[in-house]
C-alpha cells in the first residue's frame, strides 16, 4: 500500500482517504434521483446531486444556489421545472468544489449569471487537486467560471427578496460563503456544516481546522431559532442542530490537539479513537473518523 508522509510519519493511505472518490460521486450523480424539498416563503432544496441546491422563483427568474454534477443536468432542469416555468436566470456558489459547481456550465449556457466569492473563479480557472477524493481536476472551461465576483459580502435583491452572501474565515475552503434569505429565514451554510456526517476540511483549497471552528460559531451568529440551515450535504436542520456540530468539532479537536502537542504520532492518535463517543451519529457519511482526526491532526 502505498503510504503518505506527514511530519515525518508514515501512514497508510488509508486513514487519509475519504469513503468515495470523486469520480464515483460523478457517477453517482448521473444516476441521482433529485428531490425537491419546499423549505419555506418560496425557497427550496433540490437535494441528490452533489451539495444541496437552494431554489427560488419569480419575476426575476429563477436564482440557484450550486448547481450539482453536470451528469444531473437532466433531473436537475427536470426539478427546477417543478418548481416554475421561469428561466434560470441566477446562480451562487457557495465554494469552488466541483460537487457544487459542476453544473455551472450548462446552468450558464442557459443564460444564468454566476455569482460567487473571488477566489472560487481563481481556483476554478486554474487546476486542483484534493487528494483526499483522489481528485485532480483541469481548469473549468470558461463558460463555468463565475463573472460577478466579491471579496467579503455582497447584497442582492431578487424576485422581491433580500439575498445576504458573506464570506466565511477560510474553513473548509479559502473560497467558503453563507447565503442567507432573511424574509424566508433561511440559510445555506456551504460545506462548513455537514449534518450528520463529519466535516472535510481542504488545506489543499486554504480551509484550516482553526477556520473551520471560526465558522462553526459564525454560522451560529448568523442564525436563530426559527432559521432552517441548509449544510452543504445532509438534511436541512436547525440552530441546535449548528450547536451540536460545533460541541463535536470542539471535543474531538482539543483531544487530538492535546495529543499531538505531547507528541503523539498520528497514527497513535487515530489508534486512541478520540471520535469514540461522535461515531454513531457523525461516522456514517464519506469523512471517516480516521480522516477526521488526520485533518484536525495536520492543523493542530
Ligand atoms: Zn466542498
Amino acid at each position: 500500500m502505498v503510504g503518505l508522509t506527514i511530519l515525518g510519519l508514515e501512514l497508510s493511505a488509508d486513514a487519509q482517504r475519504a469513503a468515495v472518490t470523486a469520480a464515483q460521486m460523478r457517477e453517482d450523480g448521473a444516476r441521482a434521483k433529485i428531490e425537491v424539498r419546499p423549505l419555506r416563503a418560496g425557497v427550496s432544496a433540490l437535494m441528490g446531486s452533489g451539495g444541496n441546491i437552494l431554489v427560488t422563483s419569480g419575476p426575476d427568474g429563477k436564482l440557484a444556489v450550486d448547481s450539482g454534477y453536470a451528469t444531473s443536468k437532466r433531473q436537475i432542469e427536470r426539478a427546477l421545472s417543478s418548481i416554475s416555468s421561469e428561466p434560470l436566470r441566477h446562480l451562487i456558489n457557495t465554494h469552488w468544489h466541483f460537487d457544487h459547481t459542476d453544473g455551472n456550465e450548462w446552468m450558464h449556457k442557459a443564460r444564468a449569471l454566476i455569482v460567487a466569492q473571488a477566489k472560487t473563479r481563481t481556483r476554478m480557472s486554474s487546476h486542483q487537486v484534493i487528494p483526499a477524493f483522489d481528485a485532480v481536476l483541469p481548469p473549468s472551461p470558461a463558460a463555468a467560471l463565475p463573472s460577478i465576483i466579491f471579496e467579503d459580502a455582497r447584497k442582492m435583491r431578487i424576485n422581491g427578496s433580500d439575498i445576504h452572501l458573506q464570506r466565511y474565515t477560510p474553513a473548509h475552503t479559502e473560497t467558503d460563503i453563507s447565503v442567507f434569505f432573511p424574509e424566508a429565514n433561511v440559510l445555506h451554510t456551504g460545506d462548513t456544516w455537514f449534518n450528520g456526517y463529519y466535516p472535510f476540511i481542504d488545506y489543499d483549497s486554504g480551509g484550516s481546522i482553526h477556520g473551520f471552528l471560526k465558522a462553526a460559531s459564525e454560522n451560529l451568529s448568523l442564525a436563530d431559532q426559527e432559521t432552517i440551515v441548509v449544510p452543504g450535504h445532509g438534511e436541512p436542520g436547525h440552530r441546535s442542530d449548528l450547536v451540536a456540530f460545533e460541541e463535536m468539532l470542539q471535543s474531538v479537536y482539543v483531544n487530538v490537539e492535546a495529543q499531538k502537542k505531547s507528541g503523539r504520532p498520528l497514527a497513535v492518535v487515530i489508534e486512541s479513537k478520540p471520535t469514540s463517543q461522535f461515531d454513531a451519529k457523525w461516522g456514517g457519511g464519506f469523512i471517516t473518523p480516521a480522516l477526521l482526526i488526520s485533518l484536525m491532526y495536520r492543523g493542530a
